[in-house]
């Protein structure tokens, strides 16, 4: 089988490849580099999703990328935008003619003896395999798994007459027109979903075993309107509103985590304001701290508004059964429904299921801690970019992008093949990176499969942008945990140290 060789690969063409192709090629323009990507267009999350009112929760000025300014004065943008948007960033910056699409990467082994990955490819259309090799490879795969969403199982199911959906996998052709929908879930989606149905559905339930907190946004920045009256350039207004957004976003947060009871009154206050009287209050109260859970927003308050007209309700309850033609619930209420949408959530995966090995020896990501967030302890020549969960996932893929490119500069520069992070015991904690903080359902299933937190810089995994910026962005990349050689060291030789045990 012939063997295509290339400087960089990065695997997956959604937000975080894009971004991390354009900053190697910004570096290095002269670099090979192929992206690999299963799907047959740009954007992966946002090319996967199709639900209706399919929408960003983040600030685009903040979830945009850093290199190609958002000129939409609406602060939040729909799926479709998003991946216009990320597809364009890829055309102007050279990437997207590197893109292999239809191509799943199955299993990378890194050789210390050649220096590089041999990477094991499936064509997707034709299930032909293909074989590569790289200097360096980027796992730019997202969070979660594409192929199978988070869905338990509820009783009675089978008993159930009606059309099961789950926006994962959302029927483009799902006729809603006059059915009554229940959309079980308490989270983005199915927050999304309520106004984006309630005008054509006979009526749409929220269904959710416990409340979520919600911050309505305004539709539109009113600071990034005035900047476009003003005639301001669009790469200042974009450098000014990020600016602001970062510090607003890292400010809110930092205050909600300081001061959970102040920033749950506030939360509720605004509730109430929007809601009106008639709210019952009991759906929108969380058990935990803001923050604790990612937060939802509401762009102009829309949620409100179709409960208000009535055209939408929610039920916080817990499902006893599904029955021929609904859901029966724990308190004996029985909600009638034509589609119920489950809005479970997603699987997490990392490296889109890949198989990592490093001369040969399986890598058990679980069991490893990040440096700087980004290169995976013991394993070399490979980022692996996580963005924020409690901030814009861009501004991280940004950060880890830059990183990568930087490295690359420098191992080119001093002629060094290889860059390997090693870590001792003491570095590791035995929770996930999305450890004790935030405690939604999939953030607890992540825990096992997420690597550890670290216990110390530069392990520890702060979400901090600001910190996070100072460490990537402008420290040196020298750095005493991270060991430069060059190819030829033979298999079997692997330094003890690489060689990662189990945090107690
Ligand atoms: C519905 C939804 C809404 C979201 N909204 C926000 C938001 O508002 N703000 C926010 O910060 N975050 C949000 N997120 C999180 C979101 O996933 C990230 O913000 C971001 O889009 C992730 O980009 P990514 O490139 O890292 O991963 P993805 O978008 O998941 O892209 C990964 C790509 O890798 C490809 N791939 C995976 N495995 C392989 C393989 N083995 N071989 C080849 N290709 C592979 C996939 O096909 C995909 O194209 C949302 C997530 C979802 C599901």
């Amino acid at each position: 089988m012939e063997q295509h060789h290339v400087d960089v690969m990065v695997i997956g063409a959604g937000i975080s490849g894009i971004s991390a192709a354009a900053h190697v090629l910004r570096d290095q323009p002269g670099a090979s580099l192929v992206v690999l990507e299963r799907r047959a267009r740009v954007g992966g999350t946002w090319d996967l999703f199709k639900y209706p009112g399919i929408r960003s929760d983040s600030d685009m000025p903040t979830f945009g990328f850093g290199f190609r300014p958002w000129r939409d004065a609406r602060i939040l943008a729909d799926g479709a935008q998003i991946r216009q948007y990320v597809e364009d960033a890829a055309a102007d910056r050279g990437v997207l003619e590197r893109i292999r699409f239809g191509r799943r990467a199955l299993s990378a082994n890194f050789s210390h003896e050649t220096g590089r990955w041999d990477v094991e490819v499936e064509d997707e259309t034709t299930g032909e395999r293909e074989s590569y090799s790289a200097g360096y490879l980027v796992g730019a795969t997202g969070y979660y798994d594409y192929d199978r969403p988070y869905r338990p199982e509820f009783p009675g199911e089978a008993d159930y007459q009606g059309t099961l959906v789950h926006p994962q996998q959302w029927p483009e052709d799902l006729d809603y027109k006059g059915k009554r929908v229940v959309v079980i879930g308490s989270g983005a989606t199915a927050i999304t979903l309520l106004p984006a149905m309630a005008d054509d559905a006979a009526s749409v339930t929220m269904l959710q075993r416990s409340p979520t907190y919600v911050l309505t946004l305004p539709k539109i920045d009113p600071l990034t309107s005035v900047m476009q009256k003003l005639r301001a350039p669009a790469r200042l207004t974009h450098k000014v509103v990020r600016t602001r957004n970062i510090a607003l976003q890292r400010g809110s947060y930092a205050f909600c985590r300081k001061y959970p009871k102040l920033a749950r009154k506030a939360l509720l206050g605004l509730v109430r304001a929007q809601a009106g009287k008639g709210v019952d209050m009991r759906h929108f109260s969380p058990t935990y701290k803001p923050w604790d859970q990612r937060l939802c927003v509401v762009p102009g308050g829309d949620l409100f508004k179709v409960l208000k007209s009535g055209k939408a309700d929610i039920a916080t309850d817990h499902i006893d059964t599904f029955t021929a033609d609904g859901i029966r619930l724990k308190s004996g209420e029985e909600l009638k429904a034509d589609i119920v949408v489950t809005a479970t959530g997603l699987s997490v995966r990392l490296m889109g299921g890949m198989d990592l090995t490093v001369d040969g020896a399986p890598v058990d990501v679980t069991n490893r801690v990040l440096y700087k967030a980004v290169l995976l302890e013991g394993v070399p020549n490979m980022s692996l970019v996580i963005g924020y969960t409690n901030a814009s996932w861009t501004l991280k893929a940004d950060l880890a992008a830059d990183y990568t490119a930087r490295l690359l500069a420098y191992m080119r520069r001093g002629g060094h093949d290889i860059a390997t992070p090693v870590a001792s015991d003491g570095d590791r904690s035995q929770f996930s990176v999305m450890g004790e903080a935030l405690t939604s359902g999939y953030i607890t299933r992540a825990d096992k499969v997420m690597p550890r937190q670290g216990t110390r810089d530069p392990w520890k995994l702060w979400n901090n942008y600001y910190r996070d910026r100072a460490m990537l962005q402008d420290a040196a990349i020298e750095d005493a945990p991270l060991r430069f050689e060059k190819a030829g060291r033979k298999t079997g030789e692997t330094a003890r140290a690489e060689e990662p045990t189990r945090a107690a």
